[in-house]
């Protein structure tokens, strides 16, 4: 059984139950997860707020000095963290690797908090009058994670927290949580002080005791949209900031000036990688036109049909599987759902799989979905190719701007002014042309709109900051004898 990281120390979970950890490469046990109770929150919470009231006063350039160790002692362990991430979620190694080095790079992002903190400062604003801005850290930040990153979606939110003053408490998913094991070694080998970070192990209970604690300040939620709108309406009801990243369902449009083998491979890649399993995987490509219809399903029956499925540490392969049995089922289920719609499988993934041990799917590829289909609007996340068709390029917009959700959306084209269109009358917050994956780099910031995202203030870049801190502004007059006003 694995532990929590309270006040420096590694510590039991007081919750009587535990969660299996599963390989899903091979369906078999690693170890259990400790689910946690709002006895495990309350500890990490006193820990945490008293770790606050020294830790606000270290100046902001003693701060980053634990992320530049931090990033020195992670740049050492990359090959053990992404391994940890395969046994654990089933990526790829690559794949693994590359988000291990996207968790280090919000590390080095936010060494830059002597900038991001800077406040504003008006000299004279009347006579004899100046005006100061400075950006206060809150107090005890908490952050709750999905199951696909593990290594990666946390660093989205705690470096910036820490670094600009605050505390914070970790969940991660409790069907993932090894590689934050290792993660919390190399933060403790920094010497960080103690209370500072914390992880608390755990589901629904952990979460919801955080969400109405009355010492959190702020959350920072990433999974499904309907946690996230109950861990957004439960933490504002408890006078919380909220900041929370939902799901998705990522449109891909392709043009026919698109330059097609390279459009259908970063598409495919897309909407593959990960085994689906991301929240910025492509799902439904429109295609504008009967001749790139043709095309992009000739070449992507073909493309998929060469992916490799496997264990994630095989350099072979090229896709490993789902997270579990139930996502499994899900998937099927809803590629199910598409050909009793009327759509038309041109290849199957869910044949030749069931021998394999874990939870394994090849890539589907379905023609002839519609708007208004289930497979059309619900989250995918797994190895599922959409095909549809629109008219124009209007209709193929219009279509994207009418679902719930609003992560990404990605255009390929050979054309600067569609993409300038796309760019201006597409409401997703994230847009790629000719980039399957559109993900904003820890200098930028992370998060989509409608139901893909709950809050004002995303993820990452230099704006993370004003998640973290609050905006206390002065104003001040110094007297004597000779002022004059
Ligand atoms: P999930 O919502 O099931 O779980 C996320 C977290 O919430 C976990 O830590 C889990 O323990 C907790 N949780 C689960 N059920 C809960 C409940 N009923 N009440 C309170 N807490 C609960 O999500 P997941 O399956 O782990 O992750 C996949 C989802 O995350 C997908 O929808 C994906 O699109 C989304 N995601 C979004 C982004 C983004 O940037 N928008 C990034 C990664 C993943």
């Amino acid at each position: 059984m694995i532990r929590d990281y309270v006040d420096g120390q590694w510590v039991s979970s007081y919750g009587k139950t535990s969660f299996s950890i599963v390989n899903p490469a091979t369906g078999k046990e690693i170890n259990q997860c400790p689910m946690g109770t709002s006895e495990d929150v309350a500890r990490a919470v006193a820990a945490a707020q008293k770790a606050f009231y020294d830790w606000r006063q270290v100046p902001v350039i003693d701060r980053v000095q634990y992320l530049f160790k931090l990033k020195t002692l992670m740049d050492a362990k990359v090959d053990e963290m992404a391994k940890c991430v395969v046994q654990e979620h089933g990526k790829t190694f690559a794949e693994a690797r590359a988000s291990v080095r996207r968790g280090i790079q919000m590390v080095e992002t936010a060494t830059g908090m002597t900038t991001f903190q800077q406040g504003e400062h008006l000299e004279d604003i009347a006579r004899g009058v100046d005006c100061t801005t400075l950006k206060k850290p809150l107090g005890v930040f908490a952050g709750i994670a999905p199951f696909n990153f593990p290594a990666m979606v946390p660093f989205w939110f705690w470096p910036f927290a820490i670094a600009s003053g605050n505390t914070f408490i970790l969940k991660p998913s409790e069907r993932v949580p090894l590689t934050q094991q290792i993660i919390f070694d190399l933060i403790e080998k920094t010497g960080l002080p103690k209370g500072v970070m914390n992880l608390v192990h755990g589901g629904k209970e952990v979460v919801t005791a955080l969400c109405t604690h009355p010492d959190v300040k702020g959350i920072s939620f990433v999974g499904s949209t309907p946690v996230a709108k109950y861990v957004y309406d439960t933490g504002n009801t408890h006078k919380k900031r909220v900041q929370a990243l939902g799901g998705a369902k990522n449109f891909m449009v392709v043009l026919p000036d698109a330059v097609m083998d390279k459009s259908v491979s970063t598409a495919l890649e897309s909407i593959i990688g990960c085994a689906g399993e991301r929240c910025m995987a492509g799902s439904v490509i429109i295609c504008v036109g009967d001749e790139t219809y043709k095309t992009v399903q000739e070449r992507m029956v073909k493309a998929a049909s060469d992916i490799s499925i496997g264990d994630g540490m095989d350099p072979n392969v090229t896709m490993g599987p789902v997270i579990s049995q139930q996502a499994k089922d899900r998937i099927k289920d809803l590629i199910a759902s598409a050909e009793k719609d009327g759509c038309k499988i041109l290849l199957d993934g869910r044949k030749d799989v069931d021998h394999m041990p874990g939870f394994f799917l090849k890539p589907t590829v379905i023609a002839g979905a519609t708007e208004k289909m289930r497979i059309s609007k619900e989250e995918t996340f797994g190895p599922v190719v959409i095909l549809a068709q629109a008219k124009s390029f209007d209709e193929a917009i219009a279509w994207i701007n009418r679902n719930e959700f609003g992560n990404t959306a990605t255009l390929f084209t050979s054309s600067g002014a569609a993409a300038r269109k796309f760019m201006n009358e597409m409401e997703p917050a994230m847009a790629g042309i000719n980039i399957g994956v559109p993900a904003p780099m820890s200098f930028f910031s992370f998060g989509g709109s409608k139901d893909s995202f709950y809050g004002d203030i995303k993820a990452h870049g230099p704006g993370a900051v004003d998640f973290f801190t609050d905006k206390k502004t002065i104003t001040s007059r110094w007297m004597s004898d000779s002022t004059v006003w």
